[in-house]
């Protein structure tokens, strides 16, 4: 057995300390470093994880360091992997201002926006520099083009350095999203546990069941399921829609944040989970056969019976080209919320609504 490497700091700092009767603590971790944002105790710090150029662009994630007064978990909230899921994004940058270091128990990773060129130039779901989803290319390549490369970065200053992943999302562009949260289960009772707690601490009172075999590169393809692999807790929450930023959703972004950090005992904050969330255990999806014109008939939330007409496709001169029907009975996570259609595009998502989650079946 190896002695742990903390007791012997506190060795040495014992005998090192001055004969005054005074105690002296050994700190594993008296500053904490992601990218140029390095905070000691106590410390918020600004800063940014620099991708170089390789072969293509490089580009820059901003990140800040929260490290609080007092040592404790490792939290890493990140959002913008969609970098026109507003609400999320501006949610982050909220959160930041709203912890304070001096009565911190452990530290804060936030990275408000990972896919810059998405948000800048306006791309909805992926890298315009590359064509890559921000979102399903963990771990990464340092090697590879843009989106792997600030993957790779992001998988070891970030993820790695994290206890817990709370991954950010929002409605986006072309989503009229209802909020809720992903509860990503692995099968392992431990991990699903605490996941489970972080989504009912959270606040959203819809949770979308997301099983994933990490133990198949396809299941560790997205932050979350790359996070659970490395045996981190992490869980995803989404809120925001159609490139609105409202109070509503920003704010339920900044809250389940701080529930997070409260349920964690980071911050003093009493937590009250949602008592009877709405599980949602599958969930069925229509995508558009042709580019057209779509119009929605239900808004974000309703509820649906599989067949009823939730929207119509014309072609660009007006004409009808089709009827979009629920393909299941249930609620509607989310639906097209612009006119823009192209051939595979989500028209709507609808979910089945239980009032218990099944058991864990791999996917
Ligand atoms: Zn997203």
């Amino acid at each position: 057995m190896r002695f742990p490497r903390s007791l012997l700091v506190l060795a040495f700092a014992a005998s090192a300390a001055p004969a005054t009767g005074q105690r002296v603590s050994a700190d594993p971790r008296p500053t904490l470093t992601v990218g140029s944002a390095m905070a000691r105790r106590g410390e918020r710090a600004y800063g940014a994880i620099a991708v170089p150029a390789g072969v293509d662009s490089g580009t820059s994630i901003a990140v800040s360091v929260i490290h609080g007064a007092r040592p404790g978990p490792v939290v890493a909230l990140v959002a913008g992997a969609h970098g026109t899921e507003y609400a999320s994004i501006v949610a982050l940058t909220k959160v930041i201002g709203a912890i304070d270091p001096k009565t911190l128990s452990g530290s804060v990773i936030v990275a408000p926006l990972l896919n810059v060129a998405s948000f800048e130039q306006m791309t909805v779901h992926t890298n315009p520099v590359d064509g890559k989803g921000f979102n399903a290319n963990y771990p990464g390549d340092p090697a590879g083009t843009q989106t792997q490369r600030a993957l790779a970065l992001v998988a070891e200053q970030v993820v790695k350095q994290a206890d817990v992943i709370v991954d950010l999302h929002g409605g986006d562009l072309d989503e009229d999203l209802r909020p809720y949260s992903y509860w990503a289960r692995t099968g392992d009772p431990k991990s699903d546990k605490a996941s489970k707690a972080l989504a009912l601490a959270f606040g959203l009172d819809h949770i979308i069941i997301l099983d994933l075999d990490i133990s198949l590169p396809t299941g560790r393809r997205n932050l979350a399921g790359y996070a659970l692999s490395l045996g981190k807790t992490a869980f995803i929450a989404e809120a925001g829609r159609a490139g609105m930023s409202s109070p509503q959703d920003v704010g339920a972004l900044v809250d389940g944040c701080l529930n997070v950090m409260g349920t964690l005992r980071m911050i003093d904050r009493t937590v009250a989970p949602i008592a009877n969330p709405v599980w949602i255990v599958s969930d069925a999806r229509v995508r558009a056969d042709a580019p057209g014109m779509f119009t929605a008939l239900v808004a974000r939330g309703a509820y649906v019976t599989q067949g009823m007409k939730v929207g119509t496709l014309t072609d660009y001169l007006g004409r009808p080209t089709g009827d979009v029907k629920a393909p299941i009975s249930g609620v509607v996570t989310f639906i097209r919320s612009v006119p823009s259609v192209w051939k595979n595009a989500t028209l709507v998502n609808v979910g089945t609504p239980a009032a218990e989650p099944l058991p864990y079946k791999k996917p």
